[in-house]
């Protein structure tokens, strides 16, 4: 099967302001070829990746009693407005999805633009919780100035008055010939509204499926200054835009097989409504592909969300850790 999308777009802004069509519908039709084994792999290592491969198979089912299947799509939201086929672990790996190499194993963070206290504290917890959940090291760049931007790629939105970056010129213009060689992705954060073309609203984030670079945007999460709450909000409107992105960013399609950060989210209330943790089918891709730990990642996750307030979170991480090791 072949990608039917290179670009996946989060948070598409409600409805386009001129009824184009923003964000394709896969045409690949589901598989039902179950893959018992991941080829191209060495003989040498042939036992160890069996054995990893089987305790996966495993931890899947002891995880699916934790978690919920969506219900039917409600106006509005993702699914009710595009017809994915969803991915299991299995379609996962028949792809041959983008992985970290050897060579290419650090998620590059590039700043565009001013943070604000607040979200630069949240931009530090965001980069610390995708370390954990990647399994790969971080890097933050110096922040770029938003004079970076050319004018073309701006705008100030008709109605609202936003000013919004181009995201598709930041993946294109400036994030792809930056790539630097060690890095498995390319991720820019800011604090501007983004837009993807000109008949959208606006859009959360931007990834790239095969060109391992990325864009999103706190804009829309709230003030963190506000209050402590506001700041948890933002914290985890930011946390579930981040892992998610990145997640496409190593081929992960949309999820519809259960609630999952990995879902597609239309707006913010359905980004609210959805959890920040990954369902059994997308958390053995992310474990297989960064070749780590189920446990192990579980442990950091949750030793994240206790220093972080994120109490649902937590609960939910030692939980997981329970039944995995039960
Ligand atoms: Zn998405
Ligand atoms: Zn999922």
């Amino acid at each position: 099967m072949e990608w039917t999308r290179r670009r996946i777009l989060l948070g598409l802004g409600a409805l386009p302001l001129s009824g184009i069509s923003g964000c394709d519908s896969p045409s690949r039709e589901a598989s039902n070829k179950v893959v018992s084994w991941p080829w191209r792999i060495p003989d040498a290592t042939v036992a160890l990746r069996k054995a990893r491969w089987k305790a996966l198979l495993v931890a899947r089912e002891k995880l699916r009693p934790l978690h919920e299947r969506p219900g039917p799509a409600q106006p509005g939201e993702w699914r009710h407005r595009y017809r994915e086929s969803g991915q299991t672990f299995e379609e996962y790996v028949e792809n041959n999805p983008t992985r970290p190499t050897a060579q290419r194993r650090t998620l590059v963070i590039q700043p565009i633009g001013p943070f604000d206290p607040a979200r630069e504290r949240i931009l530090t917890q965001t980069i610390d919780y995708m370390a954990r959940f990647f399994n790969l090291p971080t890097r933050r760049e110096p922040p770029l100035s938003l004079d970076v931007i050319p004018t073309h790629a701006r705008r100030v939105h008709r109605t609202w008055g936003d000013k919004q970056l181009h995201s598709q010129w930041i993946l294109n213009r400036l994030l792809q010939p930056r790539l630097p060689a060690d890095a498995a992705a390319l991720i820019a954060f800011t604090a501007s509204d983004l837009y993807p073309e000109d008949g959208w609203n606006y859009v959360f984030g931007e990834a790239d499926l095969k060109a391992r670079v990325g864009v999103w945007s706190v804009y829309r999460h709230g003030d963190p200054s506000q209050s402590k709450e506001a700041e948890l909000l933002a914290l985890r409107r930011a946390l579930k835009v981040a892992v998610h992105e990145t997640g496409h960013n190593f081929s992960l399609e949309h999820c519809t097989a259960y609630r999952c950060v990995q879902a597609g989210v239309n707006n913010l209330d359905e980004e609210d409504r959805s959890p920040l943790w990954l369902c059994p089918e997308c958390v053995t891709k992310i474990v297989w592909m960064s070749e780590n730990n189920i446990e192990t990642r579980y442990e950091k996750l949750l030793a994240f969300c206790r220093d972080a307030g994120l109490d649902t979170e937590a609960r939910f991480f030692s939980r997981s850790l329970e039944v995995l090791r039960s």
